[in-house]
This record gives structure tokens, C-alpha cells and sequence, in this order.
């Protein structure tokens, strides 16, 4: 029994040698043709989305080769890369934003602060003010003015007796050191005092933008890998919408109600809430029957669409005022192309038109990619505009 079972064995062996041999070239063949671009009319019905992207398109790739295909040519590529790139751009506008607004008043002065810039023209006036003074000194005593010229009635005990030998230079560099003088104090006790209005709610915005778009950007590169995962970073996708649009609000509403506290809580707490239920529908499993599709896509269109009202609001409150304008400005042209990229992303657009044509560059999608961050760059910079109206103007 045993030297059968034993014999059994050995014939087996060479048998499951082989079996496992094919089994691994089955495998290696398979991982080949998992790695493989296809057509979509091979896709399953999960992956299909756009029938008018005709090729190279990755279907459940190994993890491994999904993540590195970020490095090759498929038609998910550039939607990849474009918004990878947009949140490294929207990166290095975060840490301008904290290196070049100061924050605290702890007394860097750059042009870019308008109440700097304030500080700055205040200190350059005075230093003026006190040249002017001083010009007058030197040239009552130099050049000969008449006293009265010079305006030196009660300060004749300041006038210098004698011109130095070399005057011209001893002039100049005399006035630097008045200059420095006189824009040091008064800069000195600016800064000290100075205070800046918060940044957050605008760093909340870059961060809901770096959110939105690094989400975006992992969806794109491994939703091909399963069903699961298409169905987990969708989620994620539509998480990251939510934040965009919600954290877009908290610069213009903190900011253009800043002397309205009332109405700042009332719109910061809606969109808010608005967004966490918008958050609680696409990640809550419970929110993903079909029955519940409508109620999802009215959520994000209210969210969006109520922006309309702060902005519409802040233009009754301080419709005179340009910084009001200017803010809504940069708030139109991000609503002209968030619109314009949504009407190119439904209307699949040129595709349509040449059906495989745009299969790697130049498709909807990408167009789509490109107005949403041109849009949340416009946002950003009107972000800034109301970052310098509400330094040089707060409510006392
Ligand atoms: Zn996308």
C-alpha cells in the first residue's frame, strides 16, 4: 500500500511538473495579454464609457503594471498627467502662498501683501518727508537758500556751519542714511502691529483643489484594474469634487462677509453641510442604488450652482466697490470655464466628430482636465484679490 501509494507518487511527480509548468506558461501568456492595449469592443461593460475613444485602452492589468503605466502610452495618459501636473502646480502655489503672504505680521514685507505694500509706500512717504527736510538743511547751508526758502524758522541751531569738503558725495550718502533712517522706525512699528487678515479659508481651498486633483489623477490610473477598484476610487473621484466645490466657497464667503458675521456662518455652515451630504452619497454604499443617481447629481449641481448666491449677495452688499468687482470677475471666468469644460466633457467633443482620431491626445476628457484647472487657478487668483482687499480693508 505505501510502495504503491509511493509509486503513485513518482509517477505523479513528473505529471504535476509538467501540469505546473504549462500552468506557468499559462500564467506568463496571460500576464502578456493582461498587459495587452485593447479594443472597446473588448472591454467589459464596466470599463465602457466612451465609445467614441476607440483603442488603447488597459483592462485588469496586474496592480503592479497599472500603478507603472502611469510611465507608457495608453488613452488614460494624459488624464493622468494633467492632473498629477495641475496638483503639483496647485502644490507649489500652497507653499508661494505661505512663503510670500505673510501670515502673522510677523514683519516680511513683500510686494505681494498689499497691506505691505501699504506699509511700505507709508515708510517711503516719511523717508521722503524727512529728505525733503533735510535737502533743505543742507542747501539753506550749502547752496546758500535764504532761510526762508528753507523753511527753517525755529530750527536755524540744526543748520550745518560749514559744507564739507567733498559735498556732493557727503550729500548722498548722508540723505541714504536719512532714508534708511526714516523708513526703518516707521516699517519697524507697522510690522510689529501689523495683522494681517487669516489665510485659511484660502489654504483650505488649495488643499480641497490638491485633493480633487491628486484623486482625479490615482482614478485615472488604476480604475482599469477591477471592478472593485473602479467602483472604490469613483467614490473617491466624487469625494474629491465635493471638496473642490466646497472649499471654493470659503474664500469668497469668509472673505466678502467678513463684516457680516451672520450671513459668513449661515452660507459657510450651508455649503458645508451640502457637502458632507454630497461626501455621505458617494461614499455611503447604501447611496449607490440606482434610485439614489438623481438625488446624487442634484447634490453636486446645487453645490455648484449655489455659488451663485454669496457672489450675487457680496455684489448687492459692495457692488460699488472695486475689489468686489474684481473678485467677481475671477469668480465668472472660473464659472465660464468649469461650464465650458463640463459642455466639451458631456457633449464628448471632438471625438465624436473623428471616432479614434483623439484615442491619445486631444480627447474630451483631457480638454475637460485642462478648463478645471485653468478654472481653479482662476479661483485662486481671486482668492488673492480678496486676500489684499481684506488686509488694506477690515471692519474696524
Ligand atoms: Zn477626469
Amino acid at each position: 500500500m505505501e510502495q504503491r501509494r509511493a509509486t503513485r507518487s513518482l509517477e505523479e511527480r513528473p505529471m504535476a511538473s509538467s501540469t505546473s509548468r504549462e500552468g506557468s506558461d499559462h500564467d506568463s501568456k496571460n500576464k502578456e495579454h493582461k498587459r495587452e492595449l485593447i479594443a472597446y469592443e473588448a472591454l467589459p461593460e464596466w470599463l465602457k464609457d466612451n465609445e467614441f475613444i476607440h483603442g488603447y485602452y488597459r483592462c485588469e492589468w496586474p496592480m503592479k503594471e497599472t500603478i507603472l503605466s502611469i510611465f507608457s502610452i495608453h488613452n488614460e495618459t494624459l488624464n493622468v498627467w494633467s492632473h498629477l501636473v495641475g496638483f503639483l502646480l496647485f502644490l507649489c502655489l500652497t507653499i508661494l502662498t505661505a512663503m510670500v503672504i505673510p501670515r502673522d505680521g510677523g514683519g516680511n514685507t513683500f510686494a505681494f501683501d498689499d497691506a505691505a505694500s501699504t506699509r511700505s509706500y507709508w515708510g517711503d512717504l516719511m523717508a521722503m518727508a524727512n529728505m525733503t527736510g533735510a535737502l533743505k538743511h543742507e542747501a539753506a547751508a550749502c547752496l546758500l537758500l535764504p532761510p526762508a526758502a528753507a523753511d527753517l524758522s525755529g530750527n536755524e541751531e540744526e543748520i550745518p556751519n560749514s559744507c564739507p569738503p567733498n559735498t556732493s558725495s557727503s550729500l548722498s550718502h548722508h540723505h541714504v542714511a536719512l532714508i534708511q533712517e526714516a523708513s526703518a522706525a516707521p516699517l519697524a512699528v507697522d510690522a510689529a502691529s501689523a495683522d494681517p487678515i487669516t489665510r485659511w479659508p484660502l489654504f483650505a481651498y488649495l488643499c480641497g483643489a490638491m485633493a480633487c486633483l491628486l484623486t482625479s489623477s490615482a482614478c485615472h490610473l488604476v480604475l482599469c484594474h477591477s471592478e472593485r477598484m473602479a467602483y472604490v476610487t469613483l467614490r473617491l473621484d466624487y469625494a474629491g469634487i465635493a471638496a473642490l466645490i466646497v472649499t471654493s466657497f470659503y474664500p469668497v464667503v469668509y472673505y466678502s462677509f467678513l463684516c457680516h458675521p451672520g450671513l459668513q456662518r449661515l452660507y459657510m455652515g450651508f455649503i458645508t453641510a451640502l457637502g458632507a451630504a454630497a461626501v455621505t452619497a458617494s461614499l455611503v454604499p447604501v447611496f449607490q442604488a440606482p434610485e439614489f443617481r438623481p438625488l446624487r447629481a442634484a447634490l453636486f449641481s446645487c453645490m455648484g450652482v449655489s455659488g451663485l448666491i454669496p457672489v450675487a449677495h457680496k455684489l448687492v452688499l459692495y457692488g460699488g466697490r472695486r475689489e468686489a468687482a474684481v473678485t467677481a470677475c475671477y469668480e465668472a471666468l472660473m464659472g465660464a470655464l468649469y461650464g465650458l469644460g463640463a459642455v466639451v466633457y458631456a457633449a464628448r467633443v471632438p471625438e465624436r466628430w473623428f471616432p479614434g482620431r483623439f484615442d491619445l491626445v486631444g480627447h474630451s476628457h483631457q480638454l475637460f482636465h485642462l478648463f478645471v484647472i485653468a478654472g481653479a487657478y482662476a479661483h485662486y487668483l481671486g482668492g488673492v484679490e480678496y486676500l489684499k482687499w481684506r488686509d488694506a480693508d477690515r471692519c474696524w
